[in-house]
């Protein structure tokens, strides 16, 4: 979801953006329209976030999967090992890009409970020569969250925020370099947030394609080529949003909040499960199964009849899957709650 006062802007503004007689998508990202709608995004996320000065904030394209790669041709600096924490789908494809660049250390994996939790400090095996230690904050398809910020000393700390960005403040300064696709919580897709600390730039492997260069991103103001314009102000008017509900630590109650509630539900009705370590859950992604697979389908068309859709699992996973973003209103998570709690009455 995106915000309905984000969205209602964004119509307003269609046609014609502030008296300008065009659309910002017909706009040259050079003029000074556009110019300025991109300065203003850009420091209203370093607001939000509180960006350390030292750190570069990059626009990028090609999604969170594309960092996959650029992150060893760019952070390798030099090393062929780098450190990778195994927590699901997404870590293993990044993992699996890694490789092609360097060899990869897995510091640890929860394969064996199934990705149902997060590795905890004592258990991640750092390699104090790796180039980068890597792992996913929030592994979005089974719902899995680090109730910790992983210490790697001086090896700098690489994460994939892609679902949980923008969800709750993060001290910034403990990481080396995070990144995000947009369209979790940012914005809509086409749009990938980079923040590196600065003195990681500047040595890629020699093959990097020069698209693939952050320090060319970083020295031409995310503007080497054309970026996605209307991806940047929308996602721009999402941080003039979050400005307006109180900044990241109202976001990060109301995420509390919804989530909290919605495992009450699942915990307190044997109808429903979720099997992710407690301490462990996601705010924002909430898998869970039904007793009986067999009423799935069922349980997802008759959500959909009153207004509830996108519920389906992972399709590697099954089950359902409730992702309450910072767009969500607590409003619908309430609406799931009732909707769940008279399924289970009538089907359980
Ligand atoms: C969605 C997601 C991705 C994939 O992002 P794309 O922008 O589609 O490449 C990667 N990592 C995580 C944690 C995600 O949730």
């Amino acid at each position: 979801m995106l915000p309905q006062a984000v969205l209602e802007i964004a119509q307003r503004e269609m046609l014609d953006w502030h008296g300008s007689g065009m659309s910002i998508m017909e706009m040259s990202h050079r003029g000074k329209e556009f110019t300025s709608v991109a300065h203003k995004m850009a420091s209203d996320l370093r607001e939000v976030m509180s960006i350390p000065d030292n750190y570069k904030v990059l626009f990028l394209q090609g999604g969170a999967s594309s960092q996959f790669a650029m992150i060893p041709m760019n952070l390798l600096r030099g090393k062929s090992v780098a450190d990778y924490v195994n927590t699901g789908d997404w870590s293993r494809k990044a993992i699996a890009e890694a490789q092609r660049f360097c060899s990869v250390n897995i510091v640890a994996t929860t394969e064996g409970d199934n990705f149902t939790s997060a590795p905890s400090q004592a258990q991640l095996n750092l390699d104090p020569d790796a180039a980068y230690v890597h792992y996913v904050p929030n592994e979005t398809i089974r719902g899995v969250e680090f109730d910790y910020i992983p210490d790697t000393g001086d090896v700098p700390l690489v994460a994939d925020m892609s679902s949980t960005i923008l969800s709750r403040p993060v001290d910034l300064s403990k990481f080396g370099m995070i990144y995000a696709g947009a369209q979790k919580n940012i914005g809509p897709a086409g749009l990938t947030l980079v923040i590196i600390r600065d003195d990681l730039l500047g040595e890629t492997l020699a093959t990097t394609p020069t698209m693939f260069d952050y320090q060319v991103h970083a020295d031409n103001g995310s503007m080497y080529n054309t970026p996605p314009t209307y991806g940047l102000y929308l996602a721009g008017l999402v941080f003039a949003w979050l400005k307006e509900q109180g900044g990241l630590p109202a976001m990060a109650a109301i995420n509390q909040r919804k989530a909290e509630k919605l495992y009450r539900a699942i915990d307190g009705d044997s109808f429903y499960a979720n099997p992710v370590t407690k301490s462990q859950r996601s705010w924002m992604n909430v898998p869970f199964t039904l007793a009986d697979a067999t009423l799935d389908t069922l349980f997802l068309s008759e959500a959909e009849s009153q207004g509830m859709v996108a519920l389906k699992g992972h399709r590697s996973v099954g089950g359902m899957r409730a992702s309450i973003y910072n767009a969500m209103p607590e409003a619908g998570v309430d609406a799931l709650i009732a909707f769940m709690a008279q399924f289970s009455r009538q089907h359980g």
